[in-house]
């Protein structure tokens, strides 16, 4: 797919240790490192980068807005980038995924970024409905070809834009976050399947495209341990881990948000699933609130099981420090409404902050509690959301379970 141009190739070289790296594999190249440019690149245009030899080394998207300057798309031998080659790439990302799911599953990521080998796209499957997220601009040239290869047989396609990028998608491309690029419009928020239970994904504005599809392996988890246990989901969302609490056997179920319309979504996934008995015998609380405010004033308040599931605390390095202090108080508070015997489940989705960041802030908290404690295990990305970069693994949970 190739952006119709009559001027010549827009030709990069970069400086050596960038270099290294595009020739290692990692997607990315920042302006900084860009030494030679044969000419001012347009956005989305294809770059091709040449080593100090004068040899190929990579092609990538152009972004001129954005310190990330190439996605790398290609590397190795040059080769055209036609059609047959993005068929080719679009096999490869479900080749990879098959025998993952079965019909118990139809909401999971078909194409994960970087790692699939689509810079800075993320497509989802929520049923019959597919939700296209771009995080760079540099796909919206080649936008109708793009959706016209995912869609091919598909029901429908839904476009969504990073907040970065929303606005030069209007103002330049004419694109807007919750566009129907393919089908009809849905009429209301998306059902699907995750584990046999249903869930709803609002994909035209719901947070990511609508549903938290990376913690599913987590939640599997969670719903096996659940069983009589009384159980607070911190940061619920549309009450994704609470389902699966209430199936795996829960007594009770509290979940906290602080948007309405998050613990509405979450009241009617409860009912949806009314038909799984344990679901309909659990008791489900909800609160609206902060949750840093909420862990203070239930302070008397014990539970079995809590899941702490912030977002992302740190977008960048520069809010790393600031985070790590949130995070502990966040697992401080939640290690305190522990009972005993209790088991904490905290993930924390900030790529700034580092799984051994992360597991220490964890275990140091248990620490403070002066309560014995023993690690159960610690889980990265799913399957379906693969990595292969350092700075993509944004994914990871500890399960300390305390004596
Ligand atoms: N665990 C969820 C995903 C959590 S996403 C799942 O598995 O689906 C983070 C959630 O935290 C969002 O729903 C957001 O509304 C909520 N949130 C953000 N800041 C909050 C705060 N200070 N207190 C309570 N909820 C908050």
């Amino acid at each position: 797919m190739s952006v119709p141009t009559k001027t010549p190739a827009l030709r990069l070289r970069l400086a050596p240790a960038a270099e290294s790296l595009v020739r290692a594999g990692h997607p990315w190249v920042f302006a900084a490192s860009v030494r030679r440019q044969n000419r001012p690149g347009k956005m989305g245009e294809l770059a091709v980068i040449y080593d100090r030899h004068d040899e190929f080394l990579a092609a990538g998207l152009f972004d001129p807005d954005s310190p990330l300057r190439v996605r790398i798309l290609h590397r190795g031998k040059p080769q055209p980038l036609d059609h047959d080659w993005w068929r080719r790439r679009l096999e490869q990302a479900r080749s990879r995924r098959s025998g993952l799911f079965d019909a118990q599953t139809t909401g999971y990521r078909c194409i994960h970024g970087e790692s699939d080998g689509w810079p800075g796209l993320a497509l989802d499957r929520y049923d019959t409905t597919l939700a296209l997220k771009l995080y760079t601009a540099a796909w919206l040239p080649r936008l109708p070809e793009v959706a016209g290869l995912l869609a091919a047989g598909e029901n429908r396609i839904v476009l969504r834009l990073s907040r970065n990028i929303a606005r030069a998608a209007r103002a330049q491309f004419g694109y807007e976050d919750g566009q129907v690029l393919h089908g009809a419009a849905p009429d209301g928020p998306v059902v699907f399947l995750e584990s046999g239970l249903r869930f709803e994904a609002d994909v035209l504005r719901g947070q990511k495209t609508g549903f938290y599809l990376d913690q599913r392996e987590n939640r599997r988890l969670v719903e096996s341990l659940a069983a009589g246990r009384r159980v607070l989901n911190l940061f619920s969302y549309s009450g994704g881990f609470s389902l699966y609490a209430a199936r795996g056997g829960a007594a009770s179920v509290c979940s906290v948000d602080i948007r309405r319309q998050a613990l509405a979504a979450a009241e009617r996934n409860f009912a949806r699933n009314r038909n799984f008995p344990a679901v309909a015998a659990c008791r489900h609380e909800m609160a609206q609130a902060d949750v840093f405010s909420w862990l203070r004033e239930a302070a008397a308040r014990r539970f079995d099981l809590v899941v702490l599931d912030p977002p992302a605390l740190a977008k960048r390095q520069s809010e790393r420090q600031e985070a790590l202090r949130a995070y502990a108080g966040l697992l401080a508070g939640a290690v305190e409404r522990l009972d005993a015997h209790g088991m904490l489940v905290a993930a924390s989705c900030s790529a700034p902050v580092s799984a051994r960041d992360f597991f220490d802030l964890a275990r140091e908290a248990a620490r403070q509690s002066g309560r014995g404690f023993e690690e159960w295990r610690a889980t990265g990305h799913p399957p379906d959301h693969p990595v292969t970069f350092p700075e993509g693994e944004y994914l990871k949970c500890i399960y300390l379970r305390f004596r």
